[in-house]
């Protein structure tokens, strides 16, 4: 009954905003809002319902499911595929720990069935979040037509701010063959689990995806450019996680490129690479990027200026070059991740439509974690940052390496990390590095003293909590 009325008196807005418009000019309508949103994923929907509850009157354009990547082919089925593959692995320690399980019954297509069933539930909390919050939804493709318009099925709508929130997709290089590769995207959608599978990249996504192929019993190749898996991590993480990944019984092929990928009567995939073939495959993942969605956006027609790779340039408040057009999340970038999308996106919210004009967010000492087998967390400089930007002289580093206690009575060993990079003469903590069981958890906090600007001797008069793997951050000698 409330649903029914509240579709009512949307249609009784919508309607009196397009006869009041087109009266009064005689030209076609436009419908006008005060907050256009293009995107309803991370830092889309944060930020319009956010508006909304200001009372702002507002409207959000979205071509695809509600959510956007991370709820749709992202941080969601992943985390959910993640927790699949720690059981996997769990299940083969238990002979360790006096269980009699195997895992000779593992069946993908229950878990997928049940993992699309939660996203769709998430789809439709995100559309009910959006009617509670009065926001209208309109779907379909968006494309600026001029600076301030913006078409979507043929109907013309504008606002005196818009947000550009359209994220990215993943990159396909041009090779021959290429369209016999898959993405992240459709990982998502394979039915079965391959039974010998390659993934091309070395970032945080092409570790995630090996690590899940990998424990849940595909044959996993993993083809990297360079030496190491996370070049852009700090340098003990990459180096550590690479020699784990091996250990675990991934192929790692180390300064290997694809140039061709055939596909056989068989239907089985050949690869052709520069060091040698890879045949009888049933499925490749490119994961070697992303790009924005940008290209079909019409952004020529709104002078937004864009990078070379085209993201959107914005200043550190999220404004673009033209006045009442703003940016956040991928679009953008930088630090492609969901709670930057979405602190972004609200701030902006705050700043735009609360008075609280000098609020934005901070891009410093953003923690991450990368669901890798083992685990990885970090926050701060890395300890290559911290050196370029302070000088090695004024760098400290505690670092240990060690068997994390779960694996004291396990037949497979998985290594652990602690690493604290601190700036002399004080020793302020500039970064924390860890892999190893918890530290996806232990790092939200950990990021919370960085944050603050914790010293090394702030950390020494914590007491430890134990038996943890945490405990190492605050004994390190
Ligand atoms: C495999 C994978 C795993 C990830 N794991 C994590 C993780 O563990 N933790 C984490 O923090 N982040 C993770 N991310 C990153 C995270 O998903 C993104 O950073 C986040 O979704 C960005 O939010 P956004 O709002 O910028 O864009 P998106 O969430 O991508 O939303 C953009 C929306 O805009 C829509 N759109 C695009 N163009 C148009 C148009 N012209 N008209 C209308 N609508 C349009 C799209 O359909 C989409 O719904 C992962 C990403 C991937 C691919």
């Amino acid at each position: 009954m409330t649903h029914t009325l509240l579709r009512f008196q949307k249609l009784c807005t919508q309607l009196s905003r397009k006869f009041s418009l087109s009266a009064a000019t005689m030209a076609p309508t436009v419908h006008k809002y005060d907050y256009l949103v293009l995107g309803a994923g991370s830092g889309g929907i944060a930020s319009v319902r956010r508006a909304a509850e200001f009372g702002v009157n507002c409207a959000v354009i979205e071509r695809g499911a509600l959510g956007g990547t991370c709820v749709n082919v992202g941080c969601v089925p992943k985390k959910v595929m993640f927790n699949t593959a720690m059981l996997s692995e769990q299940l083969h320690d238990h002979a360790d720990y006096g269980f009699s399980t195997s895992m000779e019954m593992f069946d993908w297509s229950v878990i997928k069935k049940a993992r699309d069933a939660y996203v769709k539930r998430l789809n439709g909390i995100y559309g009910n979040n959006l009617d509670k919050s009065k926001v209208e939804a309109i779907r379909g493709e968006a494309r600026f037509i001029d600076e301030k318009l913006v078409e979507v099925n043929g109907e013309k709508y504008t606002a005196d701010h818009i947000l550009i929130a359209v994220g990215g997709h993943p990159t396909i290089p041009n090779i021959p063959g290429a369209e016999h590769a898959i993405t992240s995207d459709g990982f998502f959608e394979l039915e079965n689990l391959p039974k010998k599978a390659v993934v091309i990249g070395a970032g945080y996504i092409a570790v995630e995806l090996a690590g899940i192929l990998n424990a849940l019993g595909s044959e996993t190749h993993a083809l990297i450019r360079k030496d190491q898996v996370l070049r852009t991590f700090d340098e003990t993480v990459s180096q550590l996680l690479t020699q784990e990944m091996v250990s675990a019984g991934i192929h790692l092929h180390t300064q290997t490129q694809v140039s061709e990928i055939a596909k056989e009567s068989s239907g089985l995939l050949t690869l052709s690479t520069s060091k040698g073939v890879i045949d009888n495959v049933d499925c490749v993942i490119y994961a070697v990027g992303r790009e924005p969605n940008t290209k079909y956006l019409g952004l020529d027609k709104t002078g937004v200026a864009m990078d070379s790779r085209g993201h959107v340039i914005v200043d550190d408040y999220q404004n673009t070059n033209i006045s009442g057009i703003y940016a956040v999340g991928d679009v953008i970038g930088k630090a492609l991740l969901t709670p930057v999308a979405i602190a972004a996106g609200r701030r902006l919210s705050h700043r735009l439509f609360n008075n609280e004009s000098d609020l934005k967010l901070s891009y410093d000492n953003i923690a991450t974690v990368v669901f890798s087998h083992p685990l990885v967390g970090t926050v701060g400089l890395t300890e290559a940052e911290a050196r370029a930007k302070y000088g090695a002289d004024r760098i400290k580093l505690y670092t240990s390496v060690f068997n994390p206690m779960y694996h004291a009575v396990t037949q497979r060993k998985v290594k652990a990390l602690s690493k604290l990079v601190c700036l002399l003469p004080d020793e302020k903590v500039l970064g924390i590095h860890t892999m190893g069981p918890g530290c996806d958890e232990a790092m939200q906090g950990f990021a919370v003293a960085v944050k603050m600007g914790a010293t090394k001797k702030d950390l020494d008069q914590t007491v430890a909590i134990h038996p943890t793997s945490a405990e190492e951050l605050v004994t390190l000698r």
